[in-house]
């Protein structure tokens, strides 16, 4: 069963200073399973957890994430202005970027950010940019064909098209991209790929890791490039579902390290660092949702009208993705009702839960949505005019801090020219 971090008597007295429809975000939870994926990792000196700025875009939670070791993995100017602001620099961001601006490669280069690369043509262009080229560049990588890990422990199969994605280098592009790099001067190379989203399976970052380590010792060789990082990116997934299980990123971390041992070591490349680029398994898990049912309508199904809508979380209207949800106070309460859990949008596809077996609900009932730490509140938009809500911390000691406040009709009109 999947327990929310609130409490029915918690949730009311937040909502009596922050009404619902909010975020909130679990303070104890977002450390221990950072220090977790650190633990994994402790064999490799040079680890880092670059946190996917995207999954989450909020100022108190990168600045825990900092705490906790984490450096930050942008892909856009704001991203990277948020970066900035909250303390990290140089060697602590990830510019991860596609089709990018020449003006976010230079305040990436101003930052000195690690840049990522994601294609040949980017290597001129950036030289053109700058006027020069970092001492450190990473390369993104995409081997073409497909992707699959075979069965997961849970009976899942992990498969993904890297030849249909816009993404990354193939082989040969990365050994020019190198090469070419050395030329106007670069030093040190990384190498990237992002291959499988949201995996559950143990296997997935030491199958990766495995064909990038044999990719870094190949051009290694065939270039004379120093590679000083691999940088795994995101993709270890979190169980939505109540009954699937869950990744053991200690595991993962000793799968990881298996093949590092297999393959660099011999290679004479037992000083590569190890990132990553995690996101989802880094919060998702740790935010919740919290809404009020304000309607119920009976019609050809039944019906929970919520005060959140597609707008707050937009994963179940865009993916059909679930998203589980505990009803507050009744979390034992026999799950004899079938319910359409709906917002208010107009659209039909505003449906946070279709035909769930959820405990009997009253208007005034406060409802927690799971599991929407990451790429929630940060795939928000505003339409039917609908406002942002608030994103609170629960900090370990009980207490709620306001990280970023609900959005008023003035922040709506700010834009328009009348
Ligand atoms: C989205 C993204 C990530 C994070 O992915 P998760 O699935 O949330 O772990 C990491 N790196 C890059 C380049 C991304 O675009």
């Amino acid at each position: 069963m999947k327990k929310p971090f609130l409490t029915l008597a918690q949730a009311k007295e937040i909502a009596s200073t922050h009404p619902t429809p909010f975020h909130i975000y679990d303070e104890r939870g977002i450390r221990e399973n950072a220090r977790a994926l650190r633990a994994a990792f402790a064999w490799n000196p040079g680890f880092k957890e670059y946190f996917a700025v995207k999954a989450t875009p909020t100022p108190g939670i990168l600045k825990l994430l900092r705490e906790e070791g984490c450096g930050v993995d942008c892909s856009s100017l704001t991203e990277l202005m948020m970066s900035e602001k909250c303390g990290f620099s140089g060697s602590e961001i990830m510019f991860s970027s596609n089709e990018t601006p020449a003006e976010e490669f230079e305040l990436a280069a101003r930052l000195g950010a690690y840049i990522n690369l994601d294609d040949l043509t980017h290597v001129d262009f950036l030289h053109r940019t700058l006027g020069r080229v970092p001492e450190t560049v990473c390369c993104r990588f995409n081997p073409g064909g497909v992707f699959t890990l075979g069965e997961s422990k849970e009976g899942f199969q992990v498969m993904d098209k890297p030849g249909d994605a816009k993404y990354g280098m193939t082989r040969p592009q990365l050994a020019q991209a190198f090469t070419r790099l050395r030329e106007l001067g670069a030093k040190r190379f990384g190498i990237h790929a992002f291959l499988a989203s949201n995996t559950i399976s143990n296997e997935y970052y030491p199958a990766l890791a495995r064909l990038l380590f044999q990719t870094a010792a190949d051009v290694a060789k065939e270039t004379g490039c120093h590679i000083a990082f691999i940088n795994l990116s995101g993709g270890v997934g979190v169980p939505y579902r109540p009954d699937q299980g869950t990744n053991d990123i200690a595991v993962i971390g000793e799968g990881v390290r298996r093949a590092y041992e297999e393959i660099l070591v011999p290679a004479g490349m037992g000083d590569v660092a190890i990132f990553t680029e995690l996101g989802r398994f880094m919060l998702a898990p740790f935010g919740h949702l919290v809404t009020t049912a304000v309607h119920e309508k009976h019609i050809y199904k039944e019906y929970i009208g919520v005060d959140a809508c597609a707008a707050n979380l937009m994963r179940p209207a865009v993916y059909g993705a679930y998203h589980h949800i505990t009803v507050l106070g009744k979390e034992d309460a026999p799950c004899e009702r079938v319910y359409d859990v709906v917002g208010s949008l107009c659209e039909n596809s505003d449906k946070f839960a279709i035909d769930r077996a959820l405990p009997e609900i009253e208007v005034g009932d406060i409802l927690v949505i799971h599991d929407t730490g990451a790429h929630g509140f940060s795939m928000g938009y505003n339409y039917n005019g609908k406002l942002r809500s608030a994103e609170l911390l629960l900090r370990e000691d009980g207490s709620v801090e306001l990280m970023r406040r609900a959005e008023t009709p003035e922040d709506y009109f700010a834009t328009l020219i009348w």
